[in-house]
């Protein structure tokens, strides 16, 4: 018999501690949980009377609003929630190592090892630790030896691995009905009982066949896996959508007649600008490293080059609209539309926008950006980052932060859609197209637009995966 968890720390209130977590809260009512964090502005905009929430999710405010003050608690004291907890997640960061032994590839372990460190140096009791953080197979190896080698007499911890299969976007609806929630645990009594221990928590609202518990080593990989080979869908997608544009195909006509053939499936073959987020490309160089470091070369070179084609994909983009502009950008306008990697959310960690404002003002082009959800000190940092030798000074020079797409579009000499927020498909493009230089071009980086319609105003519009009409 499994004694029933009562209160749960999670620690890191991000993108997947803070829903992930608060769905827990409204799901489990007699789950005590509280989501801490060493970041005091994202804990008070958690708790910020008004709901000023520091991620914009579809749905997460209102189950935020259900479940705030009732049992589930952000804070910034670490210690006291972990003390409190029977079970801890640990939701931290792992991003790209930037510098050392696998610096552009591995995963930098620092944030998980700092919160296992202070799990061991604070927990007077036995805990189950959860990996919620996607890491590299075998982190509940080094976390247990932490834990171990620091714990208090008669505490034990059990380690677990749940990654979490969320898309930003859709979290909350992915939350309430998980395709699938995967727990990895030891083989043993206690490990299984841990894992049964964890499942309760999940079966409060999951059905029970959609909780697959496996071993540990495979959870860490699966996730690894699934990210891997989604991405790589949409690699495969764009290098055909290059295709295709130069013979005169149509990548939707073609994702749509792959689509139906069931061992292929319909999902994740749109053609893009690239695949932008914080855990695409950053989990495929961590497979590319745990590939190169057990000596397997051929498996991390197939892997690096979906990471590659999406490169060459935002890179491909680019290059059309300046040669499409009469092969030069100097001082002209580029609106560019959308700034957030993907649309419902504020997030621009690897957003293709990023890449192509960069290209943009490289060529000397002005540049109007906007972004209906993106803050705008975000999008400054964002630029600041990408061109670290240009003086904000410089780029604020050449870069004008719109509050509106027809703001964005005046005087430009052409538009560039980097993300596919419905309002891009909704706003007034006859009027839109009034304000614009002549000729006036649509360059559609994410396929939202009727482009038969934009002709017929008098754009000239290019789209991914589609030949040019003229
Ligand atoms: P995030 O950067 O939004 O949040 C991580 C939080 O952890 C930050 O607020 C940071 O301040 C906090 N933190 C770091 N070290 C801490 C410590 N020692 N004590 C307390 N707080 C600490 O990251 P995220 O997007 O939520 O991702 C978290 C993990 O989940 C990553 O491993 C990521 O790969 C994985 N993941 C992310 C997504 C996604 O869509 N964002 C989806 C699935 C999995």
């Amino acid at each position: 018999m499994v004694a029933p968890v009562k209160k749960i720390c999670c620690i890191g209130a991000g993108y997947v501690g803070g829903p992930t977590c608060a769905v827990i809260a409204l799901k489990c009512p007699q789950i005590e949980v509280t989501i801490v964090d060493l970041n005091k502005a994202r804990i008070d905009a958690w708790n910020s009377p008004d709901y000023q929430l520091p991620i914009y999710e579809p749905g997460l405010l209102e189950v935020v609003r259900q479940a705030r003050g009732r049992n589930l608690f952000f804070s910034t004291d670490v210690d006291a929630a972990i003390e409190a907890a029977d079970l801890i997640f640990v939701s931290v960061n792992t991003p790209t190592k930037k510098s050392g032994v696998g610096a552009g590839y591995a995963a930098d372990l620092a944030y998980v090892e700092s919160a296992t460190r202070r799990i061991a140096d604070v927990a007077t009791r036995s805990k189950i630790v959860v990996e919620k953080s996607t890491v590299p197979c075998r982190t509940a190896e080094s976390m247990r030896t932490i834990l171990e080698a620091n714990s208090k007499p008669n505490c034990r911890f059990d380690i677990l691995s749940n990654p979490e299969f969320l898309a930003e976007g859709t979290a909350i609806d992915d939350l309430f009905a998980p395709d699938r929630v995967l727990i990895g645990s030891l083989q043993t009594p206690e490990g299984v009982a841990a894992c049964e221990a964890l499942a309760s928590v999940y079966a409060n609202w999951v059905p029970r066949e959609r909780i697959l518990t496996v071993g540990l080593w495979s959870s860490e990989l699966s996730k690894l896996a699934a990210n891997a080979m989604l991405a790589q869908r949409i690699s495969s997608i764009n290098s055909l959508s290059a295709l295709c544009e130069n013979t005169g195909a149509n990548v939707e006509e073609l994702a749509h007649a792959m689509g139906r053939d069931t061992r292929i499936g319909p999902k994740f073959l749109r053609a893009s600008v690239g695949f932008g987020g914080s855990c695409f490309q950053k989990d495929i160089l961590n497979l590319v490293y745990i590939s190169e470091s057990v000596h397997l070369p051929e498996v991390a070179a197939y892997w690096r080059q979906v990471v590659e084609m999406n490169e060459y994909q935002k890179h491909r983009f680019a290059k059309t609209v300046v040669d499409t502009l009469f092969n030069t950008i100097t001082n002209k306008t580029i609106a560019v539309l959308g700034f957030a990697f993907k649309a419902d959310t504020g997030d621009t960690r690897e957003s293709p926008a990023i890449a192509l404002v960069r290209s943009f003002l490289l060529e000397s082009a002005k540049v109007t950006i906007y972004d209906p959800k993106v803050p705008h000190e975000q999008i400054w940092l964002d630029l600041s980052e990408t061109l670290p030798d240009w003086p904000i000074e410089k780029i604020q020079k050449s870069v004008t932060i719109a509050p509106s797409a027809l703001e964005a579009a005046k005087k430009s000499e052409a538009i560039v859609i980097a993300t596919e927020w419905k309002e891009f498909r909704e706003i007034d493009w006859k009027v839109i197209y009034d304000t614009m230089k002549k000729p006036a071009f649509v360059f559609d980086g994410r396929l939202i637009l009727d482009a038969p319609k934009l002709r017929e105003i008098g754009f000239r519009v290019k789209q991914i995966g589609r030949p040019e009409v003229l």
